[in-house]
C-alpha cells in the first residue's frame, strides 16, 4: 500500500462541515426534496474538478453519481448514501433539527446518524482521495464511485432502485460500502463492530376480513372485526421456527465466544444443538433487548402495525383490515410467507383475504472476501480491544437494489461510540446527534479502508 496519509484533523473537520451543511438542507421524506442535497454534492465535486452525473427521477428528486478513475486493472468500489431523512416532531427537539447545531462535542440534526453523517464521511474521503490522486500520491487500480441518492426512507423508490434499473453502468461495482454497520456496539462490557453482510427482506401486506353487516344491538360471530381480531391474536402468539443463516451464525458465534459467562455458554449451546432451537432465545439469554434482536435475525417475523374497520358505533361493518409488516430471512419468499401465515391461521384463513402490497427479498453476501478481511484488520488496528463481526440487520437498506447488479454490499460506516451511546436509540429519534469524536475516528478508518482497497490488485 502506497498511501501518503492525509491530515486526519483536517479530514475530520471537512466531514463535520459537510454534515452541518447537509443537515441544514431539509430533505424530510416525504416529500424528500433531495435536489437541494444533490446540488450541494454536485457543486463540491465540480469544485474538485470531478464532473458529476445528476439524474432527476422526479421533480425535486435528484441523485448524484461521480467516478474517480483507476487504471482499470481491478473492479470498482462504490460508496453510496441516501440524502433523504425521516420527518421530525419539531416540538420534541431541544435544538433546531435542521440547524446543523454543534453542541457539547456533538453535531445535532435530523440525519446526523441516518445517514448524512455517514454521507459526510464518504464525501470527505472521496474528495481527499481525489486530491491525493491528482497530486500523484495515490495510484488507484479500481474506479471509486460515489453515489448520493434519494428516497431510501420510503418504499416508492426515486433513488438507487431507479438508478440500478435504468443506469446500471453508473453503479456497477464489485463491492459497495454504506450503512448499516461498522459502528461500535457495547454488549456485556465488550465492544463489538458489527459489519453488515446480510439484511432481512420485507413483505408488507394486509389481511382483510369480510363479515355480515348489521345492527350492533344483535351480536353475530360473522362480525368482520371479531374475525380479524381473532386472526391477529393467533398471529401474535404464533411461533415461527428458528433458522440460523450463515451471517447470523457468524454473528451469534462471535457473541457466544466473547460475551462470556452463563449467557455465552447458553448461546453457544443454543447454536450448536439443533434441538435447542425449539427453545425461545429469550429464555436462553434472559429477557433483554439483545434477545429480541437475535430473535429477529433468526426468525421470519410478523408485526401487525395498523387496523381499519367501522364507521359508526352501532353498525357492524362488513369489512375489517389489518396491515402487517413481515420481515423475512434469506430464502423466505413473499409467497411462502403468506402460505405460512395461512397455515398458522388454520381453517380461519379461508374467510380472510390476503393482499401483498410490496415485498423485497432478503440479501446475504459472502464475508470470506479480501475486502471484508481488510475491513476487519483496519478496525482491529484502530481498536485492538474491539471485536469485528459479520452482522445481519433485522431491517433493510438500499443494498437490495445493488445486489441485483451482482454487487457485494457491506454495511460499513465506522463510528467509535462510547458505551453510553446506543446507535439504535439515536437513529430516527428526537435530538438525533453524532459525537464528533466518533466521526473523526470513523472518517480515518473509512479513508484507510477505501484508499487501500482501490490500490489493491
Ligand atoms: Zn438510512
Amino acid at each position: 500500500m502506497h498511501v501518503t496519509p492525509p491530515n486526519w484533523a483536517t479530514l475530520a473537520e471537512q466531514a463535520v462541515m459537510h454534515l452541518c451543511n447537509l443537515i441544514r438542507l431539509d430533505t424530510s421524506n416525504p416529500p424528500g426534496n433531495e435536489a437541494i442535497a444533490a446540488e450541494y454534492v454536485a457543486r463540491l465535486l465540480t469544485a474538485h474538478e470531478i464532473t458529476p452525473v445528476v439524474i432527476e427521477t422526479a421533480p425535486q428528486r435528484s441523485n448524484v453519481v461521480a467516478r474517480l478513475k483507476g487504471d482499470g486493472s481491478a473492479a470498482p468500489l462504490l460508496l453510496y448514501f441516501h440524502t433523504d431523512v425521516v420527518p421530525v416532531e419539531r416540538d420534541k427537539w431541544t435544538v433546531d433539527p435542521f440547524g446543523g447545531v454543534v453542541r457539547d462535542g456533538y453535531v445535532y440534526g435530523r440525519g446526523a446518524i441516518d445517514m448524512k453523517g455517514i454521507g459526510a464521511m464518504q464525501l470527505a474521503v472521496f474528495l481527499e482521495i481525489a486530491n491525493a490522486v491528482r497530486q500523484g500520491k495515490l495510484t488507484p487500480r479500481r474506479d471509486l464511485i460515489l453515489a448520493a441518492t434519494a428516497d431510501e426512507e420510503s418504499d416508492a423508490n426515486q433513488g438507487i432502485g431507479v438508478l440500478a434499473e435504468k443506469h446500471p453502468d453508473l453503479l456497477q461495482a464489485e463491492y459497495a460500502l454504506s450503512e448499516f454497520g461498522g459502528f461500535s456496539a457495547h454488549i456485556n462490557g465488550k465492544r463489538f463492530y458489527p459489519i453488515q453482510a446480510a439484511e432481512k427482506g420485507n413483505v408488507w401486506m394486509r389481511i382483510i376480513a369480510h363479515g355480515q353487516p348489521g345492527h350492533a344491538s344483535i351480536p353475530t360471530p360473522e362480525n368482520a372485526v371479531v374475525k380479524l381480531a381473532s386472526a391477529l391474536a393467533k398471529l401474535a402468539h404464533a411461533r415461527f421456527p428458528a433458522r440460523v443463516t450463515q451471517t447470523a451464525h457468524a454473528y451469534l458465534s462471535t457473541l457466544a465466544d466473547n460475551i462470556g459467562g452463563k449467557q455465552g455458554v447458553a448461546l453457544r449451546a443454543w447454536l450448536d444443538m439443533d434441538a435447542l432451537r425449539e427453545v425461545p432465545i429469550q429464555r436462553v439469554l434472559g429477557n433483554s433487548a439483545l434477545a429480541a434482536e437475535l430473535h429477529a435475525i433468526t426468525h421470519d417475523t410478523v408485526t401487525p402495525t395498523g387496523l381499519r374497520a367501522g364507521y359508526k358505533t352501532n353498525v357492524i361493518p362488513s369489512e375489517a383490515e389489518a396491515t402487517l409488516d413481515c420481515r423475512t430471512l434469506p430464502g423466505t419468499s413473499a409467497d411462502s410467507m403468506v402460505k405460512f401465515i395461512q397455515q398458522l391461521l388454520g381453517e380461519d384463513h379461508h374467510s380472510l383475504k390476503f393482499v401483498v402490497d410490496s415485498s423485497t427479498s432478503a440479501v446475504e453476501f459472502p464475508t470470506q472476501t479480501p475486502l471484508f478481511k481488510l475491513i476487519v484488520h483496519t478496525l482491529q488496528r484502530h481498536d485492538p480491544a474491539g471485536i469485528p463481526t459479520p452482522y445481519m440487520m433485522s431491517g433493510g437498506t438500499d443494498a437490495k437494489h445493488l445486489a441485483r447488479l451482482g454487487t457485494t454490499c457491506y454495511g460499513f460506516s465506522p463510528l467509535q461510540l462510547s458505551s453510553n451511546e446506543n446507535i439504535f436509540e439515536l437513529v430516527h429519534g428526537h435530538d438525533e446527534r453524532i459525537p464528533i469524536s466518533a466521526l473523526a475516528w470513523g472518517v480515518r478508518v473509512l479513508y484507510e479502508v477505501v484508499a487501500s482497497w482501490i490500490c489493491t490488485p
